[in-house]
């Protein structure tokens, strides 16, 4: 059946609606903050996950005061919300140099350089509240300085002391682990990352820059244990609401997604073994998960969410605004439309940008960056100015 549990009830639910379990987020947060504390490294969680000032301030209550941010308006949003130390681990437009410098004024703010010539951008802004990281590709190919191309490490190394900057460290994400299909894969592809940056660190220090800070992020690679041997900061940020496809890679169980889009369901057609839901690519996104069968799922539907296991009905077909659930035989005589299914997403991040506001079990709504202009308005100000916004 897809009827949402009796926990639900009490949710006034009309349209797809992103739902938050407090208390699960909480446990996730506490596990990373021990597994940081176990292995003696920073955690400094990336927040576009969550996009969300009210779930920043429950990273506060576990002790977490720098965090990573993946554009220039999240930086803004955030330290809004009194974050001062900020890593925006992207390599920002140019054409927005003039609000990185600005923000540089009133935080910390990091930002990472990838080549000679973007260290040259970085000492133009003359921002001495800026920190410089160097990005490092330990084989994502994404973007950074390849781990292994010793003589141009060298050469932005030489070129950032050359402008006095001061280089804080080596940084990189190790996007790989998403391509494993198991928890030993992704512990394999984990270790050679944290060993690539390290090479890096040891070139970067012969040439003579010294302290240098290792920071990673990916949430398969910490939320596996995989090794930290020579890392001093983590950026995981997916591991606070966990979804579908961590679950696959051996990150998390079941238990620990924190969340679900709730869909309406709007038709149904037993003879089909289909039911249709309001719940396609605009509330989930497109991003598909294979299943050992090689199947393409969107979602499941788990009918006891926020209890039960995760491998409900499948979401097989996505459309604009449409769901088709598989639900031949998940008893889909049972389900009846105006039923509620609670989708575990494929990709919380992805899923939650879709929405500008969560509700939690608490019946408790949460404004995202996305609520207003905030993240769009085209001049920068910060608590304390007169401007309005
Ligand atoms: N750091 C950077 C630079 C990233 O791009 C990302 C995610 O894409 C992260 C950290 C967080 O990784 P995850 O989404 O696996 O938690």
């Amino acid at each position: 059946v897809l009827r949402s549990s009796e926990l639900l009830g009490h949710l006034d639910i009309e349209r797809p609606t992103f739902l938050v379990d407090r208390e699960r987020v909480a446990r996730n947060i506490q596990r990373m903050v021990e597994r940081a504390a176990a292995a003696d490294v920073v955690l400094r969680p990336h927040f576009k996950t969550h996009r969300s000032h009210a779930i920043g301030r429950w990273f506060r209550e576990f002790g977490i005061d720098g965090i990573t941010v993946s554009s220039v308006e999240m930086a803004r949003y955030f330290s809004d919300d009194g974050w001062d130390d900020i890593t925006l681990a992207f390599p920002f437009p140019l054409q927005q140099l003039p609000r990185v410098a600005e923000i540089s004024e009133h935080i910390r703010l990091g930002v990472m350089v990838h080549s000679t010539s973007s260290v040259d951008v970085i000492a133009s802004l003359r921002a001495p509240g800026l920190r410089v990281w160097i990005k490092i590709d330990t084989g994502y190919k994404r973007v950074g300085l390849d781990w292994d191309d010793d003589e141009t490490l060298e050469a932005v190394a030489r070129r950032a002391s050359d402008r006095g900057l001061e280089v804080v460290g080596v940084l990189t994400h190790n996007g790989l682990v998403y391509q494993e299909r198991s928890r030993e894969g992704v512990l394999r592809v984990h270790r050679e990352s944290v060993e690539r940056i390290r090479h890096a660190r040891d070139v970067l220090m012969a040439a003579g820059l010294d302290d240098i800070t290792v920071s990673i992020g990916d949430t398969p690679g910490t939320s596996a244990g995989g090794t930290l041997e020579g890392v001093n900061e983590i950026r995981p940020g997916n591991f606070v609401f966990y979804d579908l496809t961590q679950a696959a890679l051996g990150s998390c169980s079941a238990d620990e997604i924190a969340v679900a889009v709730a869909c309406p369901v709007v038709a149904v057609y037993p003879h089909r073994g289909h039911t249709v839901i309001q719940g396609g690519a605009v509330h989930l996104s497109l991003d598909a998960l294979e299943t050992g069968d090689g199947e393409r799922i969107y979602g499941r539907v788990n009918p006891e969410w926020p209890a039960g296991a995760g491998d409900g009905a499948p979401l097989i077909r996505l459309s604009q605004e449409h769901g088709i659930v598989r639900t031949g035989g998940h008893g889909a005589q049972n389900i009846e439309v105006g039923d509620i299914a609670c989708v575990l997403p494929v990709h919380a991040c992805l899923a939650s940008n879709m929405h500008d506001r969560y509700l939690t079990l608490d019946g408790e709504w949460l404004d995202t960056m996305d609520v207003g202009d905030r993240g769009h308005c085209t001049t920068l100000r910060f608590r304390g100015s007169s401007d309005e916004r």
